[in-house]
């Protein structure tokens, strides 16, 4: 559920309406509902109640999903945690109020001086993704003479289901430690200085659509904490990762919703006396933004028309990245319906955001919102084309604000740098 509603014909983000938004800032712009951010971490600790231990459990949203200073600040405040992916982003929690002792640090490739960083900050648990990296993140606590949190990621070798750029459980992958050999990476992580060993942590991938390969995953995970248990390792915490899919395609069947999913975590934790830690990401800020565009214009096509909007691949990446589905609405919607090919003004055939879509039939001028666009969207921005970095506002009740300004092509030519001899090269005569 979402806070983006029609009033008096014209979509609005809670009591804000849209074209009031375009207006102000230009587009493209995210436009993000607090509101909905909100419910859905609500919803997502109500769905543990029925957990054992579900309301000690870690909440640390995924913070690649939407980085955002004003995100991460609003949900600081509702006591969600972090699990973040590199120095980078521990900094974004940090320096959102987000206290080191709920950040995880998960990523594949952490680096001497991101662990560095993380052990001085003190934060809650790394994950760790190979015995490589439990052998630097060893040598680097040493150094430091401090006791680094640990937990392997394992790889359950499970198939998600889901789109395979965003698949992560499967042997094949380049993420965790296969579950099988896991007893004898830990037992050697075990006799290396600087680690204390405390969970086993998974996340098989993203947008997940059906339960049963996280209950699959969930179950050898069980399995596992049993026999690293009867090794003698200490495993106090359990993180079951993110994922959980969010519905893009009204038309489609709707992912399971966060109660199903607690109810089958429920089940598959029953008796593990661990701290259990979640990582969603998508769940608590996808529904929570749009991207609003206007059309630029309207060129006839052989089987239908483009649409030109003036936001591209560069501010919304997913379509091209991962084919993925964006409902396309019209802002204020004149009633008519047409079939068009949505496209953004980038050279790339790849910068296509809907091919023979059915929607608000939409002319020159005219707002369009791409929903769903909370997650993995903002954050994926680039200024290709030497288009300017989208800017970002959020919304709360009746009043909003630009949280991240437009980074305008002025400062994208100010970051570059002509050395002094390219004045001195000789032209062609
Ligand atoms: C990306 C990621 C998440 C979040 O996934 P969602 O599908 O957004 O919930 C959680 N944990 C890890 C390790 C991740 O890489």
């Amino acid at each position: 559920m979402d806070h983006f509603d029609y009033r008096d014909g014209a979509m609005h983000a809670e009591d804000v309406p849209l074209d009031l938004i375009a207006e102000a800032v230009g587009t493209p712009v995210y436009v993000y509902s607090a509101a909905t951010m909100t419910r859905h971490v609500r919803v997502f600790r109500e769905a543990l109640a029925g957990v054992e231990g579900g309301s000690e459990a870690l909440v640390a949203f995924a913070v690649k999903a939407n980085p955002n200073a004003a995100v991460l600040s609003v949900l600081a405040r509702l006591g969600c945690g972090a699990d973040v992916v590199s120095g980078g982003e521990l900094q974004r929690a940090q320096a959102a109020g987000i206290p080191a002792d709920r950040i995880v640090f998960s990523g594949v490739g952490k680096t001497a001086d991101e662990m560095a960083l993380a052990l001085r900050e003190g934060i809650y648990q790394f994950n760790l993704e190979s015995e490589e990296e439990a052998r630097t993140l060893s040598a680097v606590a040493n150094a430091l003479g401090v006791a680094a949190p640990v937990a392997f990621r394992v790889n359950p070798d499970v198939d998600a289901g889901t789109h395979a750029k965003i698949s992560t459980g499967k042997s094949e992958n380049k993420f965790g430690i296969p579950c099988d050999t896991a007893p004898e990476a830990y037992a050697r992580a075990a006799a290396l200085p600087g680690l204390r060993i405390q969970g086993v942590a998974v996340h098989i991938g993203s947008q997940l659509t059906d339960l049963a390969p996280l209950d699959t995953a969930f179950a050898r995970v069980g399995q596992l904490i049993a026999r690293l248990r009867e090794a003698g390792h200490a495993i106090a915490t359990a993180d079951l990762g993110g994922g959980l899919g969010i519905p893009y395609d009204p038309a489609r069947p709707a992912p399971p919703t966060p109660a199903a999913y607690g109810a089958m975590v429920a089940k598959a934790t029953k008796g593990w006396n661990a701290r259990l830690i979640f990582e969603p990401g998508r769940l608590i800020v996808g529904n929570a933004g749009v991207l609003l565009t206007r059309v630029i214009r309207v060129k006839p096509g052989i089987e239908a028309p483009f649409v030109i909007v003036d936001a591209a691949m560069n501010d919304l990446m997913r379509p091209a990245l991962y084919d993925a589905w964006h409902d396309i609405r019209a802002v204020v919607p004149t009633g008519g319906r047409f079939t068009a090919n949505v496209v953004g003004p980038v050279c790339e055939t790849g910068d296509t955001f809907a091919t023979g879509r059915a929607m608000d039939e939409v002319n020159e001028g005219a707002l369009v919102a791409f929903m769903t666009a909370g997650a993995y969207a903002a954050t994926m921005a680039s200024t290709y084309n030497s288009r300017p970095l989208t800017p970002e506002v959020m919304v709360s009740g009746d009043r909003w604000a630009v949280v991240r300004p437009r980074l305008g092509v002025e400062a994208l030519i100010a970051a570059d740098r002509v050395p002094d001899w390219v004045n001195d090269m000789k032209g062609i005569e």
